[in-house]
């Protein structure tokens, strides 16, 4: 957005209000400049040189977790989180990025090696100890840098693309072809989940192609303001992406799916699907075995709000047998997890992941669904934290094992807290 388009977008807001019911961050600190309201009221303040820039106002920007809750919510239809991402852009152009963010953002993101060498190094590291969470988690006894003492997922030695072939075997009629965009945390932090998207689409009579040379989708640095890096991500995937025919570009990190549908898509052929968007459209088939339990589903923000896919993934649970579903009283509802927001505030996320965690377990349900590995990883801590041992599943994992795929967990494995 340019100076000119911010300004627009900002004097949209009527100041109605109506944002601060649904901002996570404002449900937790009551504080007026810490509401939708009070963000759009500070940039603008700021842009028009009524106040001047202080730490302060920029942790206000820091502070929100990009959920389009607001926007959703706004009657004016303010892009509240264009503005968000415009104030960042200028503030890491005047003041550059925090050390951490640097490293994170310039450093590992851009390179498949880095990342790759970040596993081999977390995996190190898990082998000192802490403490084994069931569910395929684990907490660490000692404090991490950004990490603290989250609950993570316990790391692959295999990424997803060392464990699927980059093209799937040949299926003698296929339906489609699909790209398997993956991103990071499926490809590194969920190998197992990317690995079950690519055996449902294929039992589907999709056929799979998994570039290993796609680099994340930019996310982490375009909300970090950090645009040139975001522009040379974007142009690697592109490149990637327009060299293979397919018939889609399936996602299953609705970050990335947001990301790719509207920076990407301009310049694709293919459109791009969540996993769940695909499977409906390629008419799946329902399983036969049964999942035999009481159910209720996350909605990601970035699934529900910014790409508006919601009836999918209900359908798809609906289809497996055994599954008796339990809607939450609030199905948008953030987990709080935001990528880097959760790091830099992990107090407050956890605040908001309690408040989440909460509503999901009034439902009754036995198992939490969702379709984001950003949101699996939040729940996981939030419901661990609460004694929970209503175990996190991703979609695809439970599709794979209502198709006979995967092994259901056994009671033990869910995440117990200790
Ligand atoms: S709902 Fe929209 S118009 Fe109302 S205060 Fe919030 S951003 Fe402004
Ligand atoms: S995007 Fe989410 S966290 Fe940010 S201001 Fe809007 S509702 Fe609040």
């Amino acid at each position: 957005m340019e100076p000119g388009d911010i300004r627009a977008a900002m004097i949209r807001c009527v100041r109605c209000g109506q944002c601060r019911s649904v901002c996570p961050v404002f449900l937790v600190k009551k504080v007026e400049s810490d509401s939708t309201r009070g963000r759009v009221t500070l940039i603008r303040a700021l842009l028009e040189g009524e106040i001047s820039f202080s730490e302060e106002l920029g942790e206000k920007v820091w502070q929100c977790l990009l959920c389009h809750s607001c926007s959703q919510e706004c009657p004016s239809g303010v892009q509240v989180e264009k503005i968000i991402l415009a104030a960042r852009s200028k503030m890491a152009e005047l003041r550059g990025l925090p050390f951490s963010k640097k490293v994170l953002i310039q450093g590992l993101l851009p390179n498949l090696k880095s990342l790759s060498k970040l596993m081999a190094l977390g995996r190190f590291l898990q082998s000192f100890g802490g403490k084994e969470v069931p569910g395929g988690y684990w907490l660490p006894s000692f404090s991490l840098p950004l990490f603290s003492s989250r609950v993570l997922p316990r790391l692959n030695s295999r990424s997803l693309f060392q464990m699927v072939p980059s093209e799937a075997p040949f299926i003698p009629r296929p339906k489609g072809r699909a790209v398997f965009y993956a991103g990071c945390m499926l490809a590194y932090g969920y190998p197992r989940t990317g690995k079950a998207v690519v055996e449902v689409l294929y039992y589907n009579g999709i056929e799979v192609v998994i570039p290993p040379d796609q680099v994340c989708c930019g996310l982490p640095a375009l909300a970090s303001g950090h645009r040139e890096t975001f522009t040379r991500l974007r142009e690697a995937n592109l490149r990637v992406l327009k060299r293979v025919k397919a018939d889609g570009i399936v996602t299953a990190c609705p970050s990335c799916g947001s990301t790719l549908k509207e920076y990407y898509s301009s310049e694709l052929q293919a459109k791009i699907f969540d996993f769940s968007e695909f499977l409906v459209a390629a008419d799946f088939k329902p399983p036969d075995r049964e999942w035999k339990s009481v159910v209720t589903y996350h909605d990601p923000c970035h699934l529900r709000k910014a790409q508006k896919v919601v009836r999918p993934p209900r359908r798809i649970l609906a289809s497996i047998p055994g599954i008796k579903f339990k809607e939450a009283a609030d199905p948008g509802r953030c987990c709080g997890f935001g990528g880097t927001f959760g790091l830099y505030y992990p107090g407050l996320s956890r605040e908001i992941g309690r408040a989440r965690a909460g509503s999901l377990l009034d439902t009754g349900a036995e198992a939490v669904v969702t379709s984001c590995p950003g949101c699996m990883l939040q729940l996981a801590d939030s419901l661990y934290r609460q004694q929970s041992t209503v175990p996190v599943r991703h979609l695809a994992e439970v599709l794979a094992e209502a198709y006979g795929f995967h092994k259901p967990l056994t009671a033990k494995e869910v995440v117990r807290p200790g």
